[in-house]
């Protein structure tokens, strides 16, 4: 399986460590350095099987190349999997995050790490305590915290340019968004969007959090066949299918949530149905910005902001080309990324 899946792999290189002390398979997969090093979070999760988790790994470690292009950060793509076989909390949660960013440390620079699936500020801090390639530590610890704000502006910045695009102006007031998934994106997003005098529907399998935001909650029980001007999914990713899609009415997708399309074909699904969708590692780009722009590249918070609000911007530049080309905006995008990449003497499949 390992030979299989790495002999069909475009990308440079995978360091595969197994962890005695807690038998988790850690895969490192440095996508390309074309760029400048591979950047992209560390996933921590169960998996049915090793080859699984490195399957996964290799696919968001493209990914992640593909975003940071589009976003023209001078950096490469990659991604690390700590395929765990339980839950880990407390030391041995920390002492494996510690031989990890030993590991990491051993690469000099090749991939720098952040937060991605069940990890955050407290894990990038252990990590950060064994090397300095890491970033979105705490603030107390040097680090950028956080990046949620930012994947969930540049989403918003994201909204208001397929508003334009649809409508000609990206006025919010009486626009109806609905946001599915009220976590840490979520409810920053839903807050941006109702001071900007949208109505917002929104909902999460935690009733709670959707409450707490204020605005009108739904139920998630057939929450994507709401009539609405915008959705904006913000919780589990493959939420666009051939099922779901001929329910929408909605005109426009444009949410934070990783890998929204179940399969290629739905992107042209949604174009013949005339739904304009912002691929997601377009418009989810702003933590990313966060956490590299302010810590590996020394922007300062005047920067972050112009760089955020120039998704907006990109994302024009892709519905535009998707128009003019007859493609889908998911299309569009892969070759604005290839074309970044050609331009710096590499090429990469498209997908
Ligand atoms: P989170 O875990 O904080 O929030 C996700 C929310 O979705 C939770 O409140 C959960 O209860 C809810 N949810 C799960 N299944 C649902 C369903 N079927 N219907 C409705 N709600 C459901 O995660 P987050 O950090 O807010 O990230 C949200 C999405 O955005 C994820 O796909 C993530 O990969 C992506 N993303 C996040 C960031 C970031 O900066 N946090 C950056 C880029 C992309």
């Amino acid at each position: 399986m390992f030979e299989e899946l790495l002999r069909q792999w475009d990308g440079e290189e995978v360091v595969v460590r197994h962890d005695r002390e807690t038998g988790t398979w850690i895969f490192v997969c440095v996508h390309s350095t074309a760029l400048g090093p591979a950047m992209g979070g560390t996933r921590m999760k169960q998996y049915g099987s090793p080859a699984e988790a490195l399957e996964d790994g290799l696919r968001l470690a493209g990914g992640m190349t593909r975003k940071l292009a589009i976003a023209g950060l001078p950096c490469g793509g990659g991604k690390a999997v700590l395929a765990v076989p339980e839950p880990l909390d407390g030391h041995a949660r920390r002492a494996l995050l510690e031989r990890y960013g030993d590991l990491i440390q051993a690469l000099g620079g090749t991939y720098v790490t952040g937060p991605d699936v069940n990890t955050g500020e407290t894990d990038m801090d252990a990590i950060g305590s064994r090397t300095s390639h890491v970033f979105c530590r705490s603030a107390e610890n040097g680090g950028s915290g956080d990046p949620s704000i930012h994947t969930a502006l540049g989403t918003f910045h994201g909204i208001r340019a397929a508003l334009r695009h649809v409508h000609g102006d990206d006025e919010m007031t009486g626009r109806k968004v609905l946001v599915q998934g009220t976590g840490s994106v979520g409810a920053k997003l839903t807050r941006l969007l109702l001071d900007a005098g949208a109505v917002v529907l929104v909902t999460d399998v935690d009733e709670e959090r959707a409450r707490a935001t204020g605005a009108e909650t739904v139920s998630a029980d057939g929450a994507l066949e709401l009539e609405c001007d915008v959705y904006a999914p913000c919780a589990l990713g493959a939420t666009l299918t051939a099922e779901s899609i001929p329910k929408l009415r909605c005109r426009i997708v444009a949410g934070a949530a990783n890998n929204q399309l179940a399969t290629p074909e739905d992107g042209e699904r949604l174009r013949a149905a005339g739904i304009l969708y912002a691929p997601d590692f377009v418009i989810n780009a702003g933590g990313a910005l966060h956490g590299i722009g302010l810590e590996q590249l020394g922007w300062d918070t005047a920067e972050l902001d112009r760089r955020v609000e120039g998704i907006g911007d990109t994302l024009t530049r892709i519905f535009e080309a998707a128009e003019a080309e007859g493609i889908t905006t998911d299309e569009a995008a892969e070759r604005l990324a290839a074309e970044r990449l050609r331009a710096a003497g590499t090429t990469m499949q498209l997908h």
